[in-house]
């Protein structure tokens, strides 16, 4: 029998700038735990009808990720074979040279990326190393594309030159719950990681932050960590929800399988709490059969990492991705406003200044 009851509330308005609708910062963890219970269909139901409010329901946005220094990290993130604390089979590579990051932008944006994610597995960016990731900002900037970063943690002024460099957003995910953060990481506090997002909020930056599931997290942890997102002052535009991959030589290789159905609940409850945001679905895909991605998109994920590597760990390859969105009907979303005209200023800055390649950057002490 039908239960009404199941099914909160919801306007059928449509979001325009002229129409904002109302986006909530004040959610209860009873509330959250409560969208979770809710059957299955009346859940994908609400996330689907949120999702309409907002946006294009057969446009996915494509971010490429290009790791421009890999491993040897310092933090002990359990998940990660990039922790010089496992021992994950995976050699560490030095910082990148600018010029070949702006080659793989090129690369990825020949392939239908509207944003290019890069990564650098450090504790922290060092003074040295600042003027090669601006450069990288502000080159791959100048050819189009969206740019984001994820290098650690950030102080208030390196946040600052990230923004005047033309970084328009940067990932720092809070990874699961308060609660349960200290199983996973205990070389950076939780509070560390709403500090360097607190720095990029107020830098003028996007904020992309998410987290994992399947870590052994409880559904109050999963509750817990999409409370924090959603109860910020400010969602985060992007929010990405990884699958774990459990990657030989870490601490997590012997997680028991994820229920497929929980991620997919994870993926609408973030839909419903932030409607507005991009809810990315990132790590894991290669281990999700097409019927599992397309309820995902059914529930509210509207972002994904095309190409075949996201970081150290394998993707599906840009031909599958096609042949699903054709499948779908889904295609790209463009983002309108990166467009040589309406930056033309940082693209000057690019192309005509002096290149830093001028400098020697002695890669030797890269953590
Ligand atoms: S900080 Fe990033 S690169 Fe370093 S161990 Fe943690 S997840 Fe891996």
């Amino acid at each position: 029998m039908f239960n009404s009851a199941n099914i909160m509330t919801i306007s059928t308005t449509k979001f325009s700038p002229d129409n904002p609708l109302m986006l909530r910062h004040n959610w209860s963890k009873a509330e959250v735990l409560s969208l979770f219970a809710l059957p299955f269909n009346d859940l994908i139901f609400q996330a689907q009808t949120v999702h309409r409010q907002y946006f294009d329901p057969n446009q996915v946005q494509i971010s490429t990720l290009l790791s421009i220094k890999t491993g040897a990290c310092p933090e002990d993130c359990k998940y990660c074979p990039q922790s010089a604390h496992h021992n994950a089979e995976l050699a560490p590579e030095r910082l990148m040279q600018v010029d070949d990051v702006l080659a793989k932008a090129k690369m990825a944006k020949q392939q239908g990326a509207t944003r290019f994610c890069m990564g650098a597995a450090w504790k922290n960016p060092r003074v040295k190393d600042m003027p090669y990731v601006l450069e990288m900002v502000r080159k791959v900037k100048a050819i189009g594309l969206e740019t984001c970063m994820t290098l650690g943690r950030l102080d208030e002024d390196q946040a600052g030159q990230l923004a005047s460099a033309g970084l328009d957003y940067y990932n720092h995910n809070l990874d699961t719950s308060p609660e349960f953060y200290p199983q996973i990481i205990t070389t950076r506090t939780y509070q560390q990681r709403l500090d360097t997002l607190d720095h990029v909020r107020s830098a003028g930056m996007k904020v992309c932050a998410g987290g994992i599931i399947g870590m052994g997290e409880t559904l109050s942890d999963r509750a817990g960590l999409l409370l924090q997102l959603a109860n910020m002052s400010v969602h985060p535009e992007s929010v990405p929800v990884n699958m774990l991959v459990r990657v030989a030589g870490t601490p997590l290789q012997k997680m028991e399988d994820l229920e497929p159905f929980d991620f997919i609940r994870t993926i609408a409850v973030a839909r419903i709490l932030m409607p507005a945001s991009h809810v990315r679905l990132s790590a894991g895909r290669q281990d999700m059969n097409e019927q599992m991605q397309a309820l995902c998109f059914l529930a509210g994920a509207n972002s994904i990492f095309y190409g075949e590597r996201l970081l150290t760990t394998d993707n599906p390859s840009t031909t599958h991705d096609q042949e699903l969105f054709h499948k779908l009907g889904i295609v790209s979303e463009q983002c309108d406003d990166i467009s040589d005209e309406s930056h033309t200023e940082i693209i000057d800055q690019a192309l005509y200044n002096e290149p830093l390649v001028a400098l020697y950057y002695d890669a030797s002490t890269t953590q």
